[in-house]
């Protein structure tokens, strides 16, 4: 009897990935993201009571005040990011971990930091058991980002913050770009900045609700973490 609920269930799951992957391909268009999206096992990455919500188009928690993003907005960052596959790209909020091992799939190298040390260790705990061996995970430091690893081709912020950091965009190679939430507290708009010899270009790309940066480089009023 436990077996066929647990067979049941895991055939929810499956038709719930595929409801959601129908919704994503009409929004997102680069195949490669679209793949990795069907890789990636989204149930292993969120608490084990929210498992059946996993292929749901909404964030969900994770613990310690913090969301795995929604499925639809991690993918439109993705995108972003214009990863072709040799890329180094540098995450700041690792969270749960999904967003790094999508991010595996389609570069060359992650480097993801995480300023809560408890979801930095039991994401690269999960990364590593689940082979994803490209990504590197780090408590953050004093400064925003992980600047040992600099450069990169490609920054991703995956919790808002009151404007573009520029201590991020010192850590992104020329031609490289950042994408990150930027705005107030309650909305966002998702930025991509690309950074050219001339300067930072910055192209807009529509509105977002992110969970704020913390630390410093975010808001005054932020807790320290
Ligand atoms: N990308 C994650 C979602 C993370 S939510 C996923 O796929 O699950 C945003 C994360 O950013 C939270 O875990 C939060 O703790 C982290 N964070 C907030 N401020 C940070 C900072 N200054 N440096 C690094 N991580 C930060």
């Amino acid at each position: 009897m436990a077996g066929i609920m647990k067979g049941a269930s895991i055939e929810r799951l499956e038709r719930a990935k595929t409801d959601l992957l129908v919704e994503l391909e009409a929004e997102v268009k680069d195949p490669r993201v679209l793949a990795a999206f069907r890789q990636v096992p989204r149930e292993l990455f969120v608490p084990e009571d929210t498992r059946q919500f996993a292929y749901e188009n909404r964030p969900l928690p994770i613990g310690y005040g913090q969301t795995i993003s929604q499925p639809l907005m991690v993918a439109l960052m993705t995108q972003a990011l214009l990863l072709t596959g040799g890329e180094k790209v540098l995450e700041v909020g690792t969270g749960s971990g999904y967003q790094a091992a999508l991010l595996s799939l389609l570069c060359a190298r992650v480097v993801s930091v995480e300023l809560i040390a408890p979801l930095a260790c039991s994401a690269a705990e999960r990364l590593r058991s689940l082979g994803y061996a490209n990504v590197d995970v780090h408590v953050a430091g004093d400064t925003l980002g992980w600047p040992e690893g600099a450069p990169y081709d490609g920054i991703i912020v995956t919790a808002a913050a009151p404007e573009v950091p520029l201590r991020l965009l010192d850590q992104l190679a020329l031609g490289g770009r950042l994408v990150v939430p930027v705005g107030s507290r309650n909305l966002q708009e998702l930025v991509r900045i690309v950074k050219t010899p001339e300067g930072a270009q910055r192209h807009n790309l529509g509105p977002c609700r992110f969970v704020p940066l913390l630390g410093r480089d975010a808001w005054p009023e932020a807790p320290a973490g």
